[in-house]
C-alpha cells in the first residue's frame, strides 16, 4: 500500500486525501495548525464555472494601479523590496494579457465543472452535509462600462457551453423582491452553486478521520531530506516521516515548501475579509458579485448571509487592515440600501490568505526534481471551487493514471 503524506489541510488537502484513501493509499495529513481555521473556512463558497476568467487580465492592473493609495478599495499591492514579490508581480504583469486570459477559460471551466461534479456526489454521502445548492450566481453591475464587461462574459459563457442568461433592472429586482437593489441588471450564472465552506471542511474532517486518514495538528514541515531524484523524510520540530509520495498543499506557504525543494513556486498570499451574520434580517434568494465594488454576498446554511472580498498582496504578518472592511461593506450598501450592517468588532472579522499564482490558474502536477513530490496549489480566488477536482485530480498522479481533464495548463513549472 503507497503511503502518501499531504502538507496542508485545507479544502485542496483534504480532498486530495479523500481520493488518496478511496484508492487505497495510507494517508497522513500534516497541519502546522489544528485544521480549524484556514483561507478554506471563510470564504464566500462560490462553486462558480462562471469564474473561467482568471485573476491576472489587462483591467486589473490598470485598476490596481489606481486602487494602489485607497485604503478600503478592493484591490491593495503593498510595496515592499521582496525578491519573490517583485518576480511574482513580473510573471504577473507579463500574464496579464488578452491572449492568456483567452488561453486560461477552457482549463478553468473544465477543472471548475468536474469539481462541481465532485461535491454533488459528495451530497450523496450519508455522513456529509455542507448546504450545497445549486441555485446561480447574479453578477450584478451598476454601471454601463460593467455593463458591457457583463455582456462580453455572457457572450463567453455561452460559447464555453455554460448555462447563463442577462437579467434587466426589473428582472433581477424579481428575482430578489425582498430588498430593493440599486443596479442597472445582472447576469445570472445558473451554472454555478454555493455551500457553506465551514460545514464542508468539518464534514469532510470527520468523514476522513472516521475512514483511517491520519490527520496530525501543530506539524509544521520545516525541513525536507532528499536524495538526487526522490524526498525520502520530512520534518517538523519533533517529528519525523517516510512517504512514498509527497503532496504540497501548504495554500499561501507552499512558495517556501517548494524553495526546499529546489523548486520555483510564483506565490504570494492575496488577503481577503468576510463578515458572516449568523441570524440575519437581510434576505438574499441567491449569491451575489457586487462587479464595481468587487465584493462577493452569499447567503448560505438557511438564515446566514455572508459578505466578502478585498484581494490585499501583502505579507502573512502585516496585522490585517480593517478599513478594507469598512470598505466591503460601504460597497454593499450602494448596491443594497436597506442593508445596514454595522462595522463588527475586530475579533468577528475573518481574514484569511489566497494562494495566488502568477497567473491565477492552478499549479497541479509532479515538479521536474524529484520523482515523488505533487504540487496543488495557486488556486487564488477559486480554491474551494476547484477543491474537489484538485483531489480527484492529484489521486489521477499518483497513481499515473489518465487525468479526468488535460492538466497541461497548470503545469507547476511553465514559468520555467
Ligand atoms: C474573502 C475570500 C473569499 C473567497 N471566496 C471564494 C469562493 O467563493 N470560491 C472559491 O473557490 N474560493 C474562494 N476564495 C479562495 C479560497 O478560499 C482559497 O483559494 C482556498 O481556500 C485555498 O485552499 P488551500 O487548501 O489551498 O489553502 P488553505 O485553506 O490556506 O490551507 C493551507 C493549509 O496549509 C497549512 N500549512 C501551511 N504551511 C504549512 C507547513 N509548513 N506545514 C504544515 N502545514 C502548513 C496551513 O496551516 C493551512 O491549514 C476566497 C478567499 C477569500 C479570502
Amino acid at each position: 500500500m503507497r503511503n502518501v503524506i499531504i502538507i496542508g489541510g485545507g479544502i485542496v488537502g483534504l480532498s486530495t486525501a479523500l481520493y488518496l484513501k478511496r484508492s487505497g493509499c495510507n494517508v497522513t495529513v500534516l497541519d502546522k495548525n489544528d485544521f480549524s481555521n484556514n483561507c478554506s473556512y471563510g470564504n464566500a463558497g462560490y462553486v462558480c464555472p462562471s469564474h473561467f476568467i482568471p485573476l491576472a487580465t489587462p483591467g486589473i492592473v490598470k485598476q490596481g494601479f489606481k486602487w494602489m493609495f485607497n485604503s478600503k478599495s478592493p484591490f491593495y499591492v503593498q510595496p515592499r523590496l521582496n525578491w519573490p514579490l517583485i518576480e511574482w508581480g513580473l510573471q504577473f504583469i507579463k500574464s496579464a494579457n488578452n491572449k492568456q486570459v483567452e488561453a486560461a477559460a477552457i482549463p478553468l471551466r473544465d477543472i471548475a465543472l468536474l469539481s462541481q461534479h465532485e461535491y454533488e456526489s459528495w451530497t450523496k454521502l450519508t455522513d456529509f452535509k455542507f448546504s450545497y445548492e445549486h441555485k446561480g450566481l447574479m453578477e450584478i453591475f451598476q454601471t454601463e462600462e460593467k455593463a458591457e464587461h457583463a455582456h462580453h462574459a455572457l457572450e463567453k459563457a455561452h460559447e464555453l457551453g455554460l448555462d447563463a442568461m442577462m437579467l434587466d433592472k426589473e428582472a433581477l429586482q424579481k428575482m430578489e423582491p425582498q430588498t430593493t437593489i440599486n443596479a442597472l441588471g445582472a447576469v445570472l450564472f445558473k451554472c454555478d452553486a454555493h455551500l457553506y465552506p465551514n460545514l464542508l471542511m468539518k464534514s469532510l474532517i470527520d468523514h476522513l478521520k472516521k475512514n483511517g486518514v491520519v490527520l496530525l495538528s501543530n506539524q509544521e514541515v520545516k525541513k525536507i531530506e532528499s536524495d538526487h531524484e526522490a524526498v525520502k523524510k520530512i520534518f517538523t520540530a519533533d517529528q519525523s516521516f517516510e512517504a512514498d509520495e509527497i503532496v504540497v498543499a501548504a495554500g499561501s506557504w507552499s512558495r517556501e515548501i517548494a524553495s526546499l525543494l529546489d523548486t520555483k513556486l510564483p506565490l504570494v498570499p492575496g488577503r481577503g475579509y468576510s463578515v458572516t451574520l449568523d441570524d440575519s434580517p437581510y434576505k438574499l434568494n441567491h449569491p451575489a458579485v457586487l462587479m464595481e465594488g468587487r465584493v462577493a454576498i452569499t447567503p448560505m446554511d438557511g438564515n446566514k448571509i455572508r459578505f466578502g472580498g478585498t484581494m490585499e498582496i501583502t505579507s502573512t504578518k502585516t496585522p490585517p487592515r480593517m478599513n478594507r472592511v469598512v470598505g466591503i461593506l460601504n460597497a454593499v450598501k450602494r448596491y443594497f440600501p436597506e442593508f445596514n450592517i454595522p462595522m463588527p468588532a475586530q475579533e468577528k472579522v475573518w481574514y484569511g490568505y489566497r494562494p495566488c499564482s502568477a497567473d491565477g490558474l492552478p499549479y497541479i502536477g509532479r515538479i521536474k526534481k524529484y520523482k515523488n513530490v505533487i504540487i496543488a496549489t495557486g488556486h487564488s480566488m477559486l480554491g474551494l471551487s476547484l477543491g474537489a477536482g484538485t483531489g480527484k485530480l492529484v489521486d489521477e498522479i499518483v497513481h499515473d493514471r489518465k487525468t479526468s481533464i488535460d492538466v497541461k495548463a497548470f503545469e507547476v513549472e511553465r514559468f520555467g
